[in-house]
């Protein structure tokens, strides 16, 4: 059982509108905010593509797209978040931004309310110290695409409470979702292992031990996992993961993150993965 029954969010873009979808089919009451219309439209039309798709696959009835669109309030004005018992910030990734947007709800929310990040790499202790309610904040990562992925990391700032816990992991559980408990640090659980793992196979390239290809076989038919790291950079691009790898090197000041000189080769190439049509791979 949660005790939350509507939840707000801001950001209506690929997370936002993922946490209002996952929100909405578990019959939860949802009002997203972005900072402008169209990308309110967006975020609402994204929604409804994605359920559309649930009907083909005959994971959703006609009905449910119905009863789910019609629990998901978008919005441009944090006014019509009074009322929700959580609100999940999933705006752009930018410490300055979401400072403020912080500040800006302390001003809204009745104290009680639960406020999380969706963030990815900014300390939840750092963002809990700039609001009101410190032992009400806390991290909650979702995994894209949001209504695919069965993983949510709950991070617990220094000052996060039991209860503000133990209220987000059970709203988890109510979305389907599998939480596991973090404590705040750099990369929290999966990122942390996940990009040094990637930055390993830039080396493994570099060193010419294996070609791309089967360094990503191997890692795919030797570990189960549905996709190699190679492709796997690709996708989520290049820049992306030397950046996380710049964040670690300075958060832990530890060798062991050096960022692999292949991969900063590429990237200063431009060659970025699916998104300039050239990573590891050519598309
Ligand atoms: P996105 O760019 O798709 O969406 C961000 C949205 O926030 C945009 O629509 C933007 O207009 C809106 N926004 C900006 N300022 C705002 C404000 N003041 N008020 C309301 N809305 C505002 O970004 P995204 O990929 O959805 O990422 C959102 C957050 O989720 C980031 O913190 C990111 O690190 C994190 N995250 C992303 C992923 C991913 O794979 N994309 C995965 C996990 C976590």
């Amino acid at each position: 059982m949660s005790s939350i029954q509507t939840v707000g969010i801001i950001g209506a873009g690929t997370m936002g509108n993922g946490i209002a979808q996952a929100c909405a089919v578990s019959g939860i009451r949802v009002v997203m905010v972005d900072v402008a219309q169209t990308a309110v439209d967006k975020g609402l039309a994204t929604v409804a593509g994605s359920l559309d798709r649930l009907i083909k696959k005959e994971k959703l009835t006609a009905e449910g797209k119905a009863a789910a669109l019609a629990l998901i309030k978008g919005s441009t004005s944090y006014d019509d978040l009074k009322g929700a018992q959580l609100v999940i910030e999933a705006a752009t990734e930018n410490e300055g931004l979401k400072v403020k947007i912080l500040q800006q709800l302390d001003g809204i929310l009745a104290p009680e309310v639960i406020v999380a990040t969706n963030t990815s790499s900014i300390s939840i202790t750092k963002l809990a110290a700039a609001t009101k309610r410190a032992d009400k904040f806390i991290g909650m990562h979702f995994f894209n695409p949001v209504p695919m992925m069965a993983l949510v990391e709950i991070i617990r700032g220094l000052q996060t409470s039991d209860a503000t816990h133990d209220a987000v992991k059970a709203l988890a559980e109510v979305l389907g979702k599998t939480p596991i408990t973090v404590k705040n640090a750099p990369g929290f659980v999966v990122n942390r292992i996940l990009v040094p793992m990637i930055n390993e196979a830039f080396f493994v390239l570099a060193e010419g031990i294996a070609t791309p290809e089967d360094i990503d076989a191997g890692m795919k038919l030797g570990t189960n996992q549905p996709i190699g790291p190679l492709a796997l950079a690709d996708m989520i691009g290049l820049d992306v993961c030397l950046a996380v790898m710049n964040v670690y090197m300075a958060e832990f000041n530890d060798s062991k993150y050096r960022p692999a000189p292949l991969l900063k080769e590429m990237v200063a190439a431009g060659w970025l993965g699916r998104k300039t049509g050239r990573g590891v791979y050519t598309y």
